[in-house]
């Protein structure tokens, strides 16, 4: 690039970093997606490096955050608060760590500390003799808001420490991304303009110069920095972090020590799809050198610190075109809408399609056919569409009078906003999507047998329902021309294998409407016996706690079906029946308490549960208000934070074994 066309870009650039700094930092309301800021700021970056004469004191790329907006009083920092270095690649991280390598030639590896890097708002917090004074925004760095009285009705955050110390304790105020969607879809009841992303909702809402607004929020504080004058009270930063959590902080729990950076690439890749099952939002992991000896040595850029650097994710949202919309007929006979996308990588995986939900939200997106669209990853695998670009027309999608599978005229129940195709029995469509949701993880797990097996033996009309799948021979199998991993002996063995699944997986198999795995667990709780659940009324039904007169009918109306009847007989036939869950009870000391259970355990799963329904307790497959106890391995799922942010009781393999004692032989 010529000098002059550099200039001239940088210009542009600074020009439009700072505007769109303003619309997020300030406003809390970006127009540009992070991943398109991020691109900009790198953009000069580079050109600064190439003409440094072009790095002006202004420039971004040597500043922190934005300013102040009116309304808020001032507060200088006591210690500088930093941004973080960051890169899309690993690369950079390898580049990073042989910098550090080099100050130190004399030592082996360095140990490091990575963490998430929460997308939430940066706080600090200044606690005298263990009380807390001073809460404030980052601001430019040096001067932040003082937002104290905001920071006090955060109920994550102590207002007075365990232990009597002088501390600034730094962290992110963050919303759970649960609670981002509910605000949203009050305010758009209401017709306030809704949030961007809970970023800014975390923001909007901390920053309100009412701090009745903000009580009534629901944010969180994960703590991440302890600074102290008193040198003896840590030494490395993961010591920091135990004394953030011995003084009662919250201190997100996946952070881990390593030596090297070659671990911490492999848990940026396990994080980079793993981080959508979490109810917090994380834009990348932040590195640090957990020795504070050497963070000192190493110091700071003008921007900052040279002993830390950030991983950045790729992009959770971008535009792409709507290519189509095609007509999907689910299980149930739900149509449901599906973009067709002009292919984009998105956060890892390429993605051809979104989902859509259903024709409300097709209206109320207003989009059809060419419109560029914003499409977003979140905790499905499946993206979503957020928004159009403004000011583009191309109409609205009509919603379908038939079914695109059985062209019988569709129908809309009273009171729901889903469109159905009545043909239950006969359809095509939803016939097989009850046996590919028979076949599933969610059903009854058979390795090896999805949508495109399925269709074959359809084709060749080898099956008619899923109850087919157990007459099948090696012989039929070998009739499909299948690919070389999935030979007619496995694809037999497996089904085979599926005949005793649990019974939540069996009643979850047979796609009853209205029945998820949660409520079948409501019910694989309280019946021990297929039978039982058979000749259930209604009235038995809804006495259940969670479920409803609906689901205590469609259970009812399913098992008196003459179809489903047949097709019931015919499993019994096979040998196919769930695991009798009638446990000999030994004890009732679980008595009225609900278990969850998250993580790798020392053993299988199954072996828990069977021992918390022995001793009376119940499990169940998600957590809630009513769980009394979460059993976590190694590994938790977001059941864990979700368990975490409702004060659930958190138990370990050597807690619960505590718990149940004295009944360890079972
Ligand atoms: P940036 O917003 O790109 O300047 O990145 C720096 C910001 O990352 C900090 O100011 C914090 O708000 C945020 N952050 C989130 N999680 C962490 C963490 N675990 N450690 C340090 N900073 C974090
Ligand atoms: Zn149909």
């Amino acid at each position: 690039m010529e000098f002059i066309e550099a200039k001239q870009r940088a210009a542009e650039l600074k020009e439009l970093i700072n505007i769109n700094s303003r619309a997020y930092y300030t406003l809390d309301a970006p127009v540009i997606t992070d991943f398109e800021y991020d691109e900009l700021f790198r953009e000069l970056k580079r050109i600064e490096e190439q003409f440094p004469e072009l790095k002006t004191d202004d420039s971004p790329t040597q500043k922190v955050g934005d300013n102040i907006s009116q309304g808020f009083k001032e507060y200088t920092h006591k210690y500088r608060l930093y941004s973080l270095d960051n890169s899309n690649n690993y690369d950079d991280l390898d580049k990073w760590y042989e910098r550090i390598k080099k100050e130190y030639p004399n030592e082996g590896d360095i140990e490091l500390v990575t963490e998430l890097k929460i997308d939430g708002l940066s706080c600090a917090l200044s606690y005298e003799n263990g009380d807390l004074k001073v809460g404030a925004t980052r601001g430019n760095g040096i001067i932040g808001e003082n937002i104290t009285e905001n920071i006090k009705s955060i109920k994550s955050i102590p207002q007075k420490l365990s232990r009597n110390i002088n501390l600034e304790v730094r962290g992110e105020v963050y919303m759970p991304v649960s609670s981002f969607e509910k605000l949203n879809e009050e305010n758009i009841e209401k017709g306030i303009k809704e949030f961007a992303n809970p970023r800014n909702a975390a923001a909007g809402s901390l920053r309100q110069l009412d701090a009745n607004i903000t009580a009534h929020r629901d944010l969180h504080f994960f703590a991440y920095t302890a600074i102290s004058e008193d040198k003896s009270l840590f030494k490395t930063h993961a010591e920091a972090l135990n004394l953030l959590k011995e003084l009662g902080f919250d201190v997100n729990p996946n952070y881990f020590i390593s030596k090297g950076i070659n671990p911490v690439k492999e848990k940026c890749k396990y994080w980079e799809t793993e981080r959508f099952s979490l109810d917090y939002a994380t834009d990348g992991m932040v590195i640090k050198i957990n020795d504070l000896a050497k963070q000192n040595e190493l110091g700071y850029t003008s921007r900052a610190p040279k002993w830390a650097t950030a991983f950045k994710f790729p992009p959770e949202e971008i535009w792409t075109k709507l290519e189509g919309i095609e007509l999907s007929v689910g299980k149930t006979g739900i149509v449901t809408p599906v973009a067709l996308l002009k292919p984009v990588q998105l956060a890892g995986t390429i993605v051809k399609r979104a989902s859509l939900h259903n024709f409300d939200e097709i209206k109320r997106l207003q989009i059809n056919t060419g419109n560029e669209v914003l499409i977003k990853k979140a905790a499905e695998i499946i993206p979503k569409v957020i928004r159009k670009r403004e000011n583009e027309d191309f109409g609205v999608y009509e919603e379908p009078k038939y079914c695109p599978s059985c062209h019988s005229e569709l129908i809309k129940p009273e009171g729901e906003v889903a469109l159905y195709c009545p043909n239950t029995l006969g359809c095509p469509a939803q016939i097989e999507g009850r046996i590919e949701f028979w076949a599933s993880k969610d059903g009854v797990d058979i390795d090896g047998v999805g949508e495109s097996v399925i269709t074959k033996l359809m084709e060749k009309n080898l099956i008619n329902d899923f109850a087919d799948l157990y007459k099948l021979t090696i012989d039929d199998f070998m009739q499909l021309d299948l690919v070389k991993e999935k030979s007619a002996d496995n694809l037999y063995n497996a089904v085979q294998n599926s005949k005793k699944p649990t019974m939540t997986k069996f009643l979850t198999a047979l796609s009853i409407k209205l029945i998820g795995k949660e409520t079948a667990d409501l019910i694989a709780n309280e019946y021990s016996t297929l039978e039982e659940i058979q000749n259930a009324k209604s009235e038995d039904l809804v006495k259940i706690d969670g479920i409803g007169e609906k689901a205590a009918n469609s259970i009812v109306d399913f098992f008196n079906n003459e179809y489903n009847k047949k097709i019931l007989e015919k499993l019994k036939l096979y040998g196919v029946n769930p695991k009798g869950s009638a446990f000999e009870k030994i004890s009732n000391i679980f008595e009225g308490k609900t278990f969850v259970i998250t993580g790798t355990l020392s053993k299988p799963r199954n072996i828990f549960e069977e021992r918390i329904k022995k001793l009376g307790g119940k499990v169940s497959s998600s957590v809630s208000k009513k769980t009394s106890y979460v059993l976590a391995g190694d590994n938790p799922g977001s059941k864990f934070d979700k368990a975490h942010s409702l004060g659930v009781i958190i138990l370990n393999e050597k807690d619960f074994d505590i718990l149940s004692e004295g009944n360890n032989a079972l």
